[in-house]
């Protein structure tokens, strides 16, 4: 315990030592009778986990709960009784890391370790629980000696598969390393020893060169007039072990077991440093990264370069600040440590690289938001659960045992009748936690999925599957009931069904919801698969649309029409009684000028057309028409213009027939628009005219002038000889 507590105030941290004491006590008292594998007392495991944790400098909190890790788990001491003498964030943290803890691997597949290892982060509700876990893990792969040798390759596997990856995710590298290297030589022994060997034979030969390349570079740095520390430094033989396995390439292959570490204090020397290297030795082409420019998503920072020592053997140089280098080391420990470490000049400093580095926005004086922040965000709307024979499987976030079941298979998600969680039987719209272990109970007598699940599923995938079955099973009585639903449904909202459902408009609404067809649309109804209010408001929306497509095309015509046969119509010269803004029309079969006696006629949505009160269109008309008659007067103070009129003159075949006739018209200045001249077959000819004139006695004149010619027979109204 003293050894414990002297070797904490070594570390220059501001704990609080009185609560890290009792914290020692309770741990020692707790595991009294309780002894490793390797038979030493239990509480050396929980000290020396602690002793990691502040090694990596976290909090006081954190130094607690990796001292108490074990006991709620392994001993009679309770949470509540943790959470009364410490406190609830070291409960917390204690929990968390039990939770952690109770999760049972069965890592066989790349995907799994994946989705573990995104379950780990969030499951980790406080990042300290994982980094508490990675301490744990440390220790016991110090300690894995004494395992049982299937178990040891067991925890090895796992540790390279989730532990070490979260160690890399969490930029913590000495851990990772350490994690690597161990694992590395249980599982591959032959190897290990080999490497080890090699690396041995040639250390002396290697720290000679080492020697000589620090020396070499002091001198050179001498002249920079930086302050600098240079460190050699050894390659961990998980990645010498990895290169070598994955580019098949031998020991003396490797560019990098040779290799050497500049400190400095800020980015320019950084790169001062480098430009000395550079002119030192010559650098390797593609073999210089620049990750202080491009920082990885860990927060790692450096200067990497490999140069050709003088006797041609290559090494590498990493050159970054003593910032960098705590994070490199500590990763996001480091947070903790800038927290609660002795104050220096330099924190402020750190705090904001950091920040910045991670990218984050927000204000991290608060350590929870700080790992709010960290907690990756895709994760928080998942949830990761198991199946009981251990596979991952991630569902949505606030999923039931039904999206699981269906998740398995849509056979499962049919025959669901419930579910257990962790053992216990719960309801079916219970909601999933991170790591439940969840079993379906199915039965063959199921009578399959209600209309209910539909709003008990989460998941897309559960929900498509309970309304396809729903659709299949009970078609024929789903259409009946959705027809009536939704009729019911429409005159509650205050339409008229018989207005608002017309076949084309449904069908429109079906397509708008991919039902294949009508029938489709109201089976989706009836079983509760389509909501009522979304049909209705599809349907309102096309009635509109219908409507005011119908008003725009009357519009058009509207505007439309006067334009285009302006010649044979006054609208403007027409007044009708009793009705204003009416649209007029002056009659193509008899075409009226003013002066003449006319009459409206009420039309079937076109308007009142005009017509001569002796026209015969009118006089023939049937009794029970005459109601739509109207009364209509010329207007002609409103506007004066020149009508179109048909004149038609008969007369003897004769040459110059026609030219007298125009000679007429151009006398008395009338505009001949059309005219139509024939030869009949008794001798006798006719010439129709179109002319423009702008009243009835103008009209007269004319017909007066054309009855003088010679030869005339007949002349009158109309285009009929
Ligand atoms: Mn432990």
């Amino acid at each position: 315990m003293n050894n414990f507590l002297e070797y904490l105030k070594t570390l220059n941290q501001n704990y609080d030592f009185e609560a890290i004491s009792k914290a020692y006590e309770v741990a020692d008292k707790m595991h009294k009778n309780q002894f490793r594998k390797s038979g030493e007392p239990y509480i050396i495991h929980p000290v020396e986990t602690a002793k990691i944790l502040a090694e990596l400098g976290m909090d006081t909190q954190t130094v607690i709960a990796g001292l108490l890790h074990d006991v709620v788990e392994d001993t009679d001491y309770t949470e509540e009784q943790l959470e009364e003498n410490f406190g609830k964030e070291v409960a917390l943290l204690v929990d968390g890391v039990t939770k952690l803890g109770s999760l049972v691997f069965e890592t066989k597949e790349e995907a799994q370790a994946e989705n573990l290892r995104k379950m780990f982060l969030a499951m980790s509700k406080d990042i300290r629980v994982l980094i508490i876990k990675l301490a744990d893990r440390l220790h016991n792969m110090r300690t894995i000696d004494f395992m049982p040798p299937n178990k040891i390759k067991e925890k090895c596997k796992e540790t390279l598969e989730i532990y070490a990856p979260l160690a890399n995710r969490l930029g913590m590298f000495n851990i990772k390393f350490e994690l690597e290297d161990i694992a590395l030589k249980h599982l591959e022994p032959e190897f290990y020893a080999d490497l080890s060997m090699q690396i041995n034979q040639r250390k002396e030969q290697r720290e000679e060169n080492i020697n000589v390349i620090i020396k070499e570079l002091s001198e050179a740095l001498d002249k920079l007039n930086i302050k600098y520390e240079i460190k050699g430094r050894s390659k961990h033989f998980y990645s010498i072990y990895k290169k070598m396995r994955d580019k098949n390439k031998q020991l003396d292959e490797i560019f990098d077991l040779l290799a050497i570490r500049v400190l400095v204090e800020t980015v320019r020397d950084c790169y001062a440093v480098l430009g000395t290297v550079h002119t030192m030795w010559r650098p390797i082409p593609g073999r210089f990264k620049d990750y202080i420019a491009m920082p990885k998503s860990n927060m790692y920072q450096s200067l990497h370069t490999t140069v050709f020592g003088k006797d041609g053997s290559p090494f590498e140089i990493q050159i970054r600040t003593y910032q960098m280098h705590e994070i490199a080391e500590f990763g996001i420990a480091a947070h903790w440590k800038y927290k609660e470490g002795v104050k220096s000049d330099r924190e402020e400093g750190k705090l904001a690289w950091l920040r910045q580095t991670l990218e984050w926005n927000k204000d991290m004086d608060d350590s929870s938001e700080f790992m709010e922040a960290l907690k990756v965000d895709l994760f928080s709307n998942q949830v990761f659960v198991f199946t009981p024979a251990g596979k991952v499987i991630e569902l949505p976030s606030s999923s039931t045992p039904i999206d699981f079941a269906y998740k398995i298979h849509s056979a499962v998600g049919n025959k669901c009748i419930g579910a257990k969680i962790n053992g216990k039987m719960v309801p079916i719209d219970h909601r999933l936690e991170n790591g439940n272990i969840v079993e379906i109970i199915t039965s063959a007598n199921s009578k399959g999925p209600s209309v209910d699940w539909l709003k008990i599923a989460k998941s897309s995938n559960a929900r498509n599957k309970i309304r396809q079955w729903l659709k299949k099973e009970n078609k024929s009585e789903n259409v009946e009931k959705g027809k009536s639903m939704l009729d019911r449904y429409i005159r509650r909202k205050g339409y008229d069904p018989q207005q608002i459902i017309k076949l084309q408009r449904i069908n429109r609404v079906a397509k708008e919801l991919n039902c294949s067809n009508t029938e489709d649309l109201y089976s989706s109804l009836g079983y509760g698969g389509t909501m009522l209010s979304k049909v209705l408001d599809f349907l309102v929306k096309f009635y509109d649309e219908e409507k005011k497509n119908e008003q725009k095309k009357q519009k058009e015509i509207k505007n439309f029409e006067p334009k285009q046969k302006a010649k044979h119509e006054a609208t403007g010269g027409i007044r009708v009684k009793g009705i204003d803004n009416i649209l007029v029309r002056l009659s193509k079969c008899c075409n009226p000028v003013p002066g003449d006696n006319i009459i409206g006629f009420i039309t079937k949505g076109r308007g009142v057309s005009v017509h001569r009160s002796d026209c015969t269109n009118i006089t023939s008309l049937p009794e029970e028409e005459k109601g739509r008659f109207i009364e209509v007067e010329w207007d002609l103070e409103k506007e004066f213009r020149s009508f179109e009129t048909d004149v038609t003159v008969l007369s003897e075949d004769r040459k110059g027939l026609f030219s007298d006739v125009s000679k007429i018209c151009e006398d008395m200045d009338v505009h001949i628009t059309g005219v139509m001249a024939k030869s009949n077959s008794d001798n006798t000819a006719s010439v129709a005219l179109t002319v423009q004139i702008s009243n009835v006695n103008q009209i007269a004149q004319l017909m007066k002038r054309f009855k003088s010619m010679r030869g005339v027979i007949d002349v009158h109204r109309g285009n009929n000889s």
